[in-house]
């Protein structure tokens, strides 16, 4: 049985129309001969009715009451919906099709409400309806814990529920289908000219992905990768094949490896930068704020450590108590909010020499002030004005020459 996992996201679910195609997709695997396990992502976007967000929004004015456990049991109904929507437009077209939601598809996780983690998938049951003819449809971003509490695996999750289906039932591919055609050189919503990479290693996709790149979701490159499935991701909108992702050494020893020093470009916004520099301070300064943090969860990022102090980022969301903490501990930082970290991603540049002379020149011509850097052997990172990010983005497209194939 050659079996094929296709991922829908929610701007491919939200209209008639829209469902249309993502029949068209289903119809051409099953004539294909093969057996199709469909997951499917909540209807649209906030303001949608089914929307993940619409739900959460539903109770937002109430100040976050709902405790974690009853706001999965929310979250979990947009997923459902979708489901069903999709099943009764399949049996529709003659299509027998069966709804199974992450539990009933024996995807086992632990009980972190809200950031689930999948510890096991039991497949028997979707391999039985395979088996029987069956179109199976699988909500996605959701899983069981063994006790029978309904969980979520935090947001974008249902790219991951996908790829460890795939993984699970030995999946010939798994297609993540969406609202752009496959993976770009950038965020298209940002870079106007980003191009499309027809393949690309799972090493790039997740260093893309946890660099803020939407398009999938780390977690689900990781299992993907640990598995070795592939995965493609394609436009629902179109015919075109997408990006295949793949492993780094098949694409070398296939021929197709195209020798690039930089991949793409990813950035996250709604970043805070935090100083703590005090020439007369305690010996032990830079000990005592990263405890600190550690020991309120609060999640450091472009850590520079220096003899007389740090500079260190965190989320918008995490700045009040970062704040308060250190002043807490008595020290005066510097806050500069409103920042966004832009990460330059290429397996190629390693070693390879003037990479970080391009990007501050293209940065400096465009006059944009860099706030902090960082690198590593595959991603440059640099922190800048959010309201820099736009121009900094075009001009780092540009001058890596991004934009040409
Ligand atoms: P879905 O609802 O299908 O899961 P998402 O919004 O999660 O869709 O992901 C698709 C979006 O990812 C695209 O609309 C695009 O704006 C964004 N994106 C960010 N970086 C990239 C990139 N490098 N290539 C393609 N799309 C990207
Ligand atoms: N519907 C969920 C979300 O919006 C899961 C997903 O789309 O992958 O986060
Ligand atoms: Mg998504």
């Amino acid at each position: 049985m050659d079996i094929i996992v296709q991922k829908f996201g929610g701007t491919s679910l939200s209209d008639e129309q829209s469902r249309r195609h993502v029949l068209r997709h289903i119809l051409r695997e099953n004539r294909a001969g093969r057996s199709v396990v469909v997951v499917v992502s909540a209807m649209g976007r906030r303001g949608e009715p089914y929307a993940t967000d619409t739900l959460l929004d539903l109770v937002s004015q109430n100040g976050g009451t709902l405790p974690t456990r009853e706001r999965d049991l929310l979250l979990s109904c947009g997923e459902l919906i979708s489901a069903a929507t999709l099943c009764s437009l399949l049996n529709s077209e003659g299509l027998p099709s069966v709804v199974l939601t992450g539990g009933q598809a024996g995807i086992v996780t632990d009980d972190r409400y809200g950031a689930a983690r999948i510890v096991k998938i039991n497949t028997d049951s979707i391999v039985q309806h395979l088996t029987e003819g069956r179109i199976v449809v699988v909500t996605g971003f959701q899983g069981m814990t063994p006790e029978g509490e309904i969980t979520t695996l935090g947001r974008g999750g249902s790219d991951t529920s996908a790829t460890a289906l795939g993984a699970a039932l030995g999946a010939v591919v798994v297609d993540i289908y969406t609202d752009v055609d496959g993976i770009l050189t950038a965020d298209p919503r940002w870079v106007s000219n980003a191009r499309h990479l027809p393949v690309v290693s799972y090493e790039e996709i997740s260093n893309m992905a946890q660099n803020g790149a939407k398009v999938i979701h780390p977690r689900a490159v990781e299992v993907a990768m640990k598995a070795g499935v592939p995965i493609r991701v394609r436009s629902t909108f179109s015919d075109s094949e997408g990006t295949l992702v793949t492993r780094g050494e098949s694409l070398r020893n296939g021929g197709v490896w195209t020798d690039r020093t930089v991949t793409g470009l990813a950035h996250v916004s709604g970043v805070t930068q935090l100083s703590v520099v005090d020439e007369n301070g305690p010996a032990d300064l830079q000990m005592r704020v990263f405890r600190t943090m550690a020991k309120n969860g609060i999640s450091v990022d472009l850590i520079n450590v220096m003899p007389t102090g740090v500079y260190y980022t965190v989320s918008k969301n995490d700045t009040p108590s970062a704040i308060q903490l250190l002043s807490e501990l008595d020290f005066k930082p510097q806050v500069r909010e409103g920042c966004a970290k832009v990460s330059v991603i290429g397996g190629g540049m390693n070693g390879e020499p003037g990479v970080m002379a391009v990007i501050v020149e293209a940065l400096t011509n465009a006059g944009i002030r860099i706030l902090q850097s960082a690198d590593s052997n595959t991603t440059i990172w640099v922190l800048i004005s959010e309201a820099d990010l736009a121009p900094a983005l075009e001009a780092l497209h540009t001058a890596f020459g991004l934009h040409l194939s």
